[in-house]
């Protein structure tokens, strides 16, 4: 059986507590039923959490958009995953692309957090994807296999994993992969992680990220083995948002 879609939307370094309102639209339209059949999720920044938990309620998941390896101590700045679930966070994005390139993030951090994240009882979203160069020198595959062996946590749980397909070169572009690249890639990641870990590997939702928008996301969201969407610009407008819920099947 696939797995229930996921469409999660990740509002970076924007939000204010005043833009709260597009929440209040968001957890109205899910209460009328937007989120039958299919989870929804909100990752706004640290800041907006608690108010985000408030509106959004049981009908829309929230999650943190990182967190820290360790449980707690003296690391200034940081969030654990255990903070993110005392205020209500179900969900934390790991290794996205801006943070690996940001923040110099390794494969091996990256793993390191999702460890924390499971631990804390959160679901883990780990994104994974090629920069341009690396898809001009056609090492996509080798790319998103040593990710995928190396961000992965060997102790699996497909129901607290979520892996994330960003090209990197998608994200905020405009642009996207084809719908055959797409199924192409995502074939290829349902069948590692199956190699890997068996049958728990079918149960782990794959999501598509990368310029996903009201006019494409119904051909992204009807691939095989694309089991939702991260999405960033268009989650910050709720019509947007909700209109790409809308278009998962
Ligand atoms: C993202 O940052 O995860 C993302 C997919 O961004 P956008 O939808 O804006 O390309």
């Amino acid at each position: 059986m696939a797995p229930t879609p996921l469409i999660a939307g990740n509002w970076k370094m924007n939000g204010l507590l005043k833009e709260l309102g597009e929440l209040q639209t968001l957890a109205e339209a899910a209460g009328a039923g937007l989120n039958q059949g299919r989870d929804i999720l909100i990752c706004p920044p640290a800041t907006m959490l608690s108010a985000s938990f408030g509106i959004l309620g049981n009908h829309v998941a929230v999650g943190g958009q990182d967190c820290h390896s360790a449980e707690s101590g003296a690391h200034t700045g940081d969030i654990s995953a255990a903070m993110l679930k005392d205020v209500g966070a179900r969900y934390v994005i790991v290794g996205h692309s801006e943070r690996r390139a940001d923040h110099g993030e390794s494969d091996e951090l990256v793993r390191a957090k999702a460890e924390a994240a499971m631990a804390a009882g959160l679901i883990a979203v780990i994104c994974i994807g090629e920069t341009e160069a690396e898809r001009d020198a056609d090492a996509t595959i080798d790319v998103l296999a040593r990710q995928l062996a190396s961000s992965l946590p060997d102790d699996m749980d497909g129901n607290r994993v979520v892996v994330a397909y960003e090209p990197v070169w998608a994200i905020g572009t405009g642009k996207t992969p084809t719908a055959d690249d797409v199924r192409h890639i995502h074939d290829f990641i349902r069948r590692t992680l199956v190699e890997r870990f068996g049958d728990a590997g079918n149960g782990v939702r794959i999501l598509y990220g990368g310029s996903v928008k009201p006019g494409n996301a119904a051909e992204l969201l009807a691939i095989d083995n694309v089991d939702g969407a991260l999405v960033g610009g268009a989650s910050l407008k709720a019509s947007d948002f909700i209109a790409i819920c809308q278009a998962s099947p």
